[in-house]
């Protein structure tokens, strides 16, 4: 295939045409159609030769095709079987795998020893929208030996994972982003660059997994309690939050924030990863 083919708007309708696909909207179908766009995506995730991609989500293809042409391996994952003829038009490549599966189903740590022996493994993906969180969440919390993920999301969500602690955007998603990687985002993107346009803006944002979690704590799973309960209830307190959802008594809880030298009235969302760190062990100790 010829490296430099890219796919005119017109061009990309006459194909999906011919083999009678009509675009899902409840599968956040929205195809890319900006070469600039598909290349800048390409080089955030700075891939070589040494390089094994996971996409989630491949639609017609246009972005797999730079990621074929620029790492060593790529392993698609396209829940919609009905796009299985375009992509043997448009993926005609000898370093591509697609699986028709839905993504949340994937064992990718099988996956990637399977597939990607001895490469550099990273994530790229222009997100369906309607599942961004969870994908995100299953990512960073089934912990897959990757180092780095760069996806396209709604700006709002870039700028959710992407916030600081007080801000309005701040949530459970933001400390378990900062707790396994760094972000930045990278771009924002105008609706005008896909097909069919969505109604909101889009923002594509890295993500560098750390070596190592951010923080050390005793047990990881309170830590995420800790964080959920906390921002579950937004306007209780971190006190009431806690006590309830942990279903831990109000004293325990009480205790193990002044241990932590946190003021039990003060809302989860003004806290920062290492004051749920500070939290979750006095927790975990109080409560031995
Ligand atoms: N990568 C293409 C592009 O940039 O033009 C398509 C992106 S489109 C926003 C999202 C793609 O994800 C669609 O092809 C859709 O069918 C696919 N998809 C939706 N849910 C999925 C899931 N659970 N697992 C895998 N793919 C999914």
């Amino acid at each position: 295939m010829d490296d430099k083919k890219l796919y005119s708007p017109k061009v990309m309708k006459d194909i999906l045409d011919k083999y009678g696909f009509r675009f899902s909207k409840s599968l956040g179908q929205n195809f890319l159609i900006d070469g600039n766009i598909i290349n800048k995506i390409a080089e955030t995730a700075e891939l070589d030769e040494n390089s094994g991609v996971i996409e989630i989500g491949p639609g017609f293809g246009t972005l797999t095709q730079v990621l074929c042409q620029k790492a060593k391996k790529v392993v698609a994952i396209e829940v919609d079987r009905s796009l299985e003829k375009v992509h043997h038009e448009t993926l005609d490549y000898d370093n591509i795998k697609i699986i028709y599966e839905d993504f949340m189903k994937i064992d990718v740590d099988k996956l990637i020893k399977e597939e990607f022996q001895g490469l550099d493994v990273k994530i790229v993906a222009n997100l369906p929208y309607y599942i961004t969180t969870p994908i995100i969440m299953k990512i960073l919390e089934e912990r897959y030996k990757i180092s780095r993920i760069v996806v396209m999301v709604q700006k709002e969500v870039a700028q959710r994972l992407n916030s600081k602690p007080g801000s309005k955007e701040y949530g459970a998603i933001t400390l378990a982003v900062n707790y396994r990687a760094d972000t930045e985002i990278a771009m924002i993107v105008p609706s005008s660059v896909f097909m069919p346009r969505p109604k909101v803006d889009s923002a594509v944002i890295r993500f560098d997994i750390l070596k190592k979690p951010r923080i050390e704590v005793l047990d990881e799973n309170i830590l995420f309690a800790a964080i959920k309960a906390s921002f579950g209830q937004r306007r209780k307190t971190l006190l009431n939050g806690l006590s309830n959802n942990l279903k831990l008594s109000k004293d325990v809880v009480k205790t193990a924030l002044e241990q932590a030298g946190i003021d039990p009235g003060v809302r989860g969302e003004t806290l920062s990863l290492e004051d749920f760190g500070r939290i979750a062990d006095e927790i975990v100790k109080t409560n031995k």
